[in-house]
C-alpha cells in the first residue's frame, strides 16, 4: 500500500502554481517522490511536499494583547477644582479657621500633649496656630500666621 507510486495522486507544492495543487507522481524512487506533474498547469517538476505542511509553525503566534488601556470615561474627567486652591488663599482660609476657633476652643500647646489634623492650638512662641498634619507620634505640622513650623507632640518627660 504505498501511495508514493507513479501514476498516483498526490498533494504538492507547485512551483508555477505557487500554491498547493494535485499532482501525478511521474517519478519515485524507493516510495519516495522524485517528480510529480501539476494537475492544474500541467507542469513536470521536482516533488516538493505541500507548503502547507512545509511551513509548521513550532510555535503559534500570540497575537499581540491590544492595549487595553481605555480610560474610563467620565472618571478622571469630573475632577473637582476644589484641590486647586491658590497660595494666596492659604492664609485666608487660616484667618477663617482662626474665626472658627474662638479662644475658648483652642488648646494650649504643650510638648506632652496629643494633637489631631484640624486642631487649632495656642503656642506661647508663634501663637495660633493650626494642625495641618500629624507627621508621626511624636510631630506634628503646624501652620502659624508666620509659617508652617513642626513642633513636638506625645514628648515623654520621665
Ligand atoms: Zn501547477
Amino acid at each position: 500500500m504505498n501511495r508514493h507510486e507513479i501514476g498516483n495522486e498526490v498533494e504538492a507544492y507547485c512551483t508555477k502554481c505557487k500554491r498547493d495543487t494535485l499532482h501525478i507522481v511521474t517519478a519515485a524512487d524507493g516510495g519516495v517522490i522524485s517528480r510529480v506533474m501539476c494537475q492544474t498547469c500541467k507542469s513536470y517538476h521536482k516533488y516538493k511536499p505541500p507548503a502547507a505542511e512545509q511551513t509548521v509553525e513550532p510555535t503559534v503566534k500570540i497575537k499581540k494583547a491590544k492595549a487595553v488601556k481605555e480610560k474610563k470615561v467620565g472618571e478622571t474627567k469630573e475632577k473637582k477644582p476644589k484641590a486647586a486652591k491658590p497660595t494666596s488663599r492659604k492664609m485666608q482660609n487660616f484667618e477663617l479657621i482662626l474665626e472658627d476657633h474662638p479662644k475658648s476652643d483652642r488648646i494650649a500647646y504643650e510638648l506632652a500633649g496629643s494633637y489631631t489634623k484640624g486642631m487649632v492650638l495656642e503656642h506661647k512662641v508663634f501663637g495660633t496656630g493650626v494642625v495641618k498634619s500629624v507627621i508621626s507620634d511624636t510631630k506634628i505640622q503646624v501652620q502659624f500666621r508666620e509659617g508652617m513650623k513642626i513642633l513636638v507632640q506625645n514628648y515623654k518627660t520621665e
